[in-house]
C-alpha cells in the first residue's frame, strides 16, 4: 500500500540515530520524517547536513520537534524562552524544516489565564521572525493532565482562540490524537482550524486503557480506545492534505528490535488505511 503520506518522528524509534533510521523509514516507503531536535543535532556533520542527507534519501522533512515554553514567572525567562525558539526556528530553516511543532508550557504558580496570556504575546513577538526564516509554527494543544507544567493550551478551542488572536499566517495548529481525542468540540475546532487554513499538522498513535505510564505507553493505532478514523474523517474534511505522523512514546516499544516494531507501525498505518 501507499506510503508516501506516512511520516515517523525520530522519536517513535528512538533507539535508532538518523543515520539509521532515515534509510529504514526509505526502505519501507515512508513518505516523511519529522525530526526531534536530539536527532538533528547528534547528526555528525551537522543539522544542515541532516536536512541534505534526509532528502537525499527521498524523505520529506515534515515538522522540526519542538520549541515552545514560552511561560515564566519572571519577565526575563520568558524572554529568554522567546531567544531559544528563535535559535530553534535557525535550526529549523538550516534543517529545511517548513513547520515547528510547539509545546506551549505551563508554569506553576500562575493561573493557566495568565500563562495563555504570555504564550500569546510569546508567539505574537516571535511570528514575524518565523516568517522571514519561512518556518512556521504549530501550537499542539496536550492533554489536560500535563496543564501543570508543560502546557496550558489543553484543547483546539484554546488554541484557535490563541490563533486567532495573534492573526498571523505563519501560526497555526498540530492536532495529535493522543492529546485532543476526549473533547466533544474537537470536531467543530477542527473544522475552524481549516477554514481559517491553520491547521498544519496531524499525528497518530493510541491511549491506551490504563496506560502503565502517562506519557512513555502510548500505543500503536488500534491498541487503544481513539476513535482515529473518525477523527481523521474530520481533519480530512477540513481541507488538511499533509502527513499522518506516528509519534509514539513507548518504552515497551523502545525495547523492542527496532526493525520488527517498524514493521508493527506500518501494519497499525495499514489496518487504520483499511487495507491489509
Ligand atoms: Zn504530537
Amino acid at each position: 500500500m501507499d506510503l508516501s503520506k506516512l511520516c515517523i518522528h525520530t522519536i517513535t524509534t528512538k533507539p535508532w540515530n538518523l543515520e539509521t533510521a532515515i534509510p529504514k523509514y526509505a526502505a519501507v516507503g515512508i513518505g516523511g520524517v519529522s525530526v526531534w531536535r536530539d536527532a538533528a543535532q547528534g547528526f555528525s556533520g551537522g543539522i544542515e547536513s541532516a536536512g541534505e542527507f534526509i532528502r537525499s534519501e527521498g524523505l520529506d522533512i515534515v515538522s522540526y520537534v519542538r520549541g515552545g515554553f514560552f511561560t515564566a514567572l519572571e519577565a526575563a525567562a520568558r524572554q529568554k524562552a522567546i531567544d531559544e525558539n528563535k535559535r530553534i526556528i535557525d535550526e529549523a530553516a538550516a534543517l529545511g524544516a517548513p513547520l515547528i511543532v510547539l509545546v506551549c508550557g505551563a508554569t506553576p504558580g500562575q493561573s493557566l489565564f495568565e500563562s495563555r496570556k504570555q504564550i500569546a504575546d510569546a508567539l505574537a513577538a516571535l511570528v514575524p521572525y518565523a516568517q522571514s526564516a519561512g518556518v512556521r509554527l504549530g501550537i499542539e494543544p496536550l492533554h489536560p493532565m500535563y496543564a501543570d507544567s508543560r502546557s496550558a493550551v489543553v484543547t483546539m478551542a484554546q488554541t484557535n482562540a490563541i490563533c486567532e488572536a495573534v492573526d498571523h499566517p505563519y501560526l497555526g495548529a498540530t492536532v495529535d490524537v493522543f492529546h485532543v481525542w476526549w473533547d466533544d468540540q474537537l470536531e467543530q475546532q477542527i473544522a475552524a482550524a481549516g477554514k481559517a487554513d491553520r491547521l498544519f499538522s496531524y499525528h497518530i498513535c493510541d491511549w491506551k486503557n490504563q496506560p502503565e505510564d502517562m506519557l512513555n505507553d502510548r500505543g500503536l493505532m488500534g491498541e487503544g480506545v481513539i476513535d482515529i478514523e473518525r477523527i481523521g474523517s474530520w481533519v480530512e474534511q477540513s481541507g488538511f492534505s499533509g502527513y499522518e505522523e506516528v509519534e509514539i512514546f513507548s518504552n515497551r516499544y523502545w525495547a523492542m528490535d527496532q526493525d520488527e516494531y517498524l514493521a508493527l507501525i506500518v501494519d497499525s498505518y495499514r489496518k487504520l488505511k483499511g487495507h491489509r
